[in-house]
């Protein structure tokens, strides 16, 4: 060896791709990639950046504690549970780093969130990926893979890219018959767009037991991905594992003052929700005319399926054209399909419009 070697287990994993952003010939073209929500930032939490601009000198506090305050008295949880991390995603990969490892296996649905995957290998988990049943994750295909070396089982519900959702009495029948020792994630990052009633976050869940966690973010239908916040919701022994390996400052000045500022935003997720569930009823509803499959989303974004890979290309290609950008999902296994978030009225019916001559074309 004449040069430094990486450990082998990175060399597994291929370097995450976000939604593209860019598009030749247009200056701004509409990016429906990365399921940013349709409204930007809440006018609040720019004010609140502006305001604490002042003091970047200083350092943040690095237990977040007035965030987990406010998101304690707003979503009726005890901040004492709460653990608040540079985006969700620190805080899955966290959980990884801490009940992972070599010789552990982790679970996670056939088109599950890429993180976990990526996660898991780099902490040198083998992660194994249970089929699904109509791009829904099933309950008994995970169970069927749980072995002594399980450690950890993660979920998003409702799931990305797939966008559909399991209700509470699946989850709880997963719940009940994994083994005790093994802990189970819900990463509920589009729980705020759900609209199905049996749906439950995963709050019950973490309260009933010592193995449960439910991770959530600001990265969504609050606009404020950049910002890179998300949090966790885990039993105490869990909060203490996250509060040892967690870096000093996971959480910057700007992003408390943001976070706590977007939580504050009068009638903001009642908007945001209502658009969203108008939108995609009524982008769903358009598609399926054109003669389009799209699978039901629980989430701000709709999976269409193209049936092959070439007319999904062609698809993509026929939106780029118009200043469209949308998400292949080649990656996680979908290449036949192309994932679409749910942008503005204006927007949607610009997709609807062009996947219309597209469909007819
Ligand atoms: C977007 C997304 C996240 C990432 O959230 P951050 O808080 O921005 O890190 C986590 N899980 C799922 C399923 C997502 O789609």
């Amino acid at each position: 060896m004449n040069k430094p070697v990486a450990r082998a287990e990175i060399f597994s994993v291929a370097a995450y791709v976000g939604g593209e952003s860019k598009l030749a010939g247009f200056e701004k073209p509409i990016k429906l990639s990365s399921n940013e929500g349709a409204f930007g930032p809440p006018p609040g939490a720019l004010r609140a950046i502006a305001e604490v601009a002042a003091t970047m000198h200083r350092y943040p506090d690095g237990g977040s504690l007035k965030l987990r305050q406010a998101l304690g008295e707003k979503f009726s949880l005890d901040p004492e549970r709460i653990v608040c991390g540079n985006g969700s995603d620190e805080i899955l990969t966290l959980l990884i780093q801490s009940y992972g490892g070599p010789g552990t296996e982790l679970i996670m649905s056939e088109h599950g969130f890429s993180i976990y995957e990526i996660s898991g290998k780099l902490a040198g988990c083998t992660v194994l990926k249970a089929p699904e049943k109509d791009l829904t994750t099933d309950v008994d295909a995970i169970l069927a893979l749980v072995s002594p070396a399980t450690r950890m089982v993660f979920i998003a519900n409702p799931n990305n890219p797939t966008g559909t959702a399991l209700g509470q009495s699946e989850m709880e029948r997963l719940r009940n018959a994994l083994p005790k020792h093994v802990l189970l994630v819900l990463d509920a990052a589009y729980s705020e767009y759900v609209e199905r009633a049996d749906y439950e976050a995963g709050v019950k869940l973490v309260d009933a037991g010592e193995n449960t966690v439910m991770t959530r973010t600001f990265s969504k239908i609050f606009g404020m991905g950049g910002t890179r916040l998300g949090w966790g919701y885990a039993p105490p022994a869990v909060v203490d594992v996250l509060n040892r390996v967690r870096p000093p400052f996971p959480v910057n000045n700007f992003a408390v003052a943001a976070g706590i500022a977007a939580l504050e935003e009068p009638g903001w997720l009642e908007m945001s929700r209502a658009h969203n569930s108008a939108e995609r009823r009524r982008l769903t509803e358009r598609l399926t005319q054109a003669g389009l499959t799209v699978i039901p989303s629980e989430a701000n974004f709709i999976l269409v399926d193209f049936s092959n890979v070439e007319r999904a290309s062609a698809a993509d290609m026929h939106l780029r054209k118009h200043g469209i950008i949308v998400r292949q999902v080649k990656s996680y296994g979908l290449p036949h399909c192309l994932r679409i978030t749910i942008g503005t009225a204006a927007e949607c019916s610009l997709v609807a419009e062009h996947l219309t001559a597209f469909s007819h074309g």
